[in-house]
């Protein structure tokens, strides 16, 4: 390989919404894994462990002090309230950048095989920036959830996003593309589709999904919905244009119906046809209202993004790095 690496330090992300259930099972597992890749010499002894408490109500923030207090390794982060899955995995990694050479985000509930982290690695030792963790099947996923995410990827494509089907957020970032990044400033952030805009040499992992082991998903519909809205509106303007040649269309066939209309009003038979009428207002209003919806996502995104809000805040943090404590 061209431009092989030394062992570097990896600092392994976890996004923590209410885990108590999960949690106390998964950083046993997560320590195992961090101190077996150490001896195996794939990784620097000062690797760490940075839980991110995304304002959990639950224990979750308990369980990971008494982790830090007790593991020299374990970071704590932890926001005020609750900011979503996207914002406590980068809010991980960009707290990490400062000291680890590389980062590798997982979920939690551990359905992802730690077991893949040694791919990982390899990949980046090889020269990756990048390395997309694929999952290798949807069985362990319900009908419903299956369905979506097919539909979403689907749609992910035609939007002109270049994500990798079945890319999970399990991913490994080199230094030099979490800086790249931090250069990324909108607030509606999708990482899935930013990082391979980003550009840089990558790699793919396939892995296996586990069904959850503790407590249920964190996944509401609603957070599913907002995060297939975001991916979308953040990419493309694709639907707006739709919208608009939508309009064109509706007005051509008016047109023809105007002619349609008069001439059957001097020539042919004027039935009463009230259930043609009521479609095309009902179809007509659909159709004016869900453009209305598309115009108004997007000008509602235009509106948070001049904002210029934090995307999130900690409100906590337990780190033993240098600068940790100071760090904004
Ligand atoms: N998560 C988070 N904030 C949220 C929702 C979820 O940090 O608002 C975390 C959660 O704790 C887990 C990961 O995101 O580590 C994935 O969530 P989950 O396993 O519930 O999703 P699923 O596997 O069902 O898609
Ligand atoms: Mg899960």
């Amino acid at each position: 390989m061209d431009c092989s690496r030394q062992k570097g330090i990896l600092y392994i992300v976890i996004p923590c919404f209410n885990e108590e259930e999960a949690l106390v099972s998964s950083s046993l597992k997560l320590l195992d894994k961090l101190h077996q890749l150490v001896r195996s010499g794939m990784i620097s002894n000062q690797s760490k462990i940075v839980f991110v408490d995304d304002g959990s109500a639950d224990k979750t923030w308990e369980i990971i002090q008494e982790l830090y207090n007790n593991n020299e390794e374990i970071i704590g982060l932890r926001f005020a309230h609750n900011r979503g899955h996207q914002n406590a995995i980068l809010a991980g990694m960009m707290y990490s950048v400062k000291y680890c050479d590389f980062t590798i985000t997982i979920d939690a509930d551990l359905q992802q095989d730690i077991n893949a982290m040694e791919d990982f690695i390899q990949a980046y030792m090889e020269g990756n920036e990048v390395v997309y963790g694929v999952r290798n099947s949807r069985d362990t996923d319900g009908f419903f959830k299956k369905l979506s995410a097919t539909l979403f990827y689907k749609t992910m494509r035609i939007m002109d996003c270049n994500i990798y089907e079945n890319s999970a957020d399990y991913r490994l970032m080199s230094k030099k593309a979490l800086k790249a990044l931090s250069e990324y400033n909108e607030v509606n952030l999708f990482l899935r589709g930013i990082i391979p805009d980003i550009g840089l040499k990558s790699s793919v992992v396939h892995f296996e999904v586990f069904p959850r082991m503790q407590g249920e998903s964190k996944y509401s519909l609603s957070k599913m919905f907002t995060l297939a809205v975001d991916g979308i509106t953040s990419f493309s303007i694709k639907p707006i244009r739709m919208v608009f040649m939508m309009g064109i269309l509706a007005l051509l066939v008016g047109f023809f119906m105007i002619i349609h209309i008069v001439y059957e009003h001097y020539f042919g038979y004027t039935v009463s046809g009230w259930s043609s009428i009521l479609m095309s207002i009902w179809v007509l209003g659909g159709a004016v209202l869900l453009s209305l919806g598309i115009i108004g996502e997007y000008v509602g995104r235009n509106y948070l993004e001049t904002k210029h809000r934090p995307r999130y805040y900690f409100w906590e943090i337990l780190s033993r790095d240098e600068r940790g404590e100071d760090s904004e």
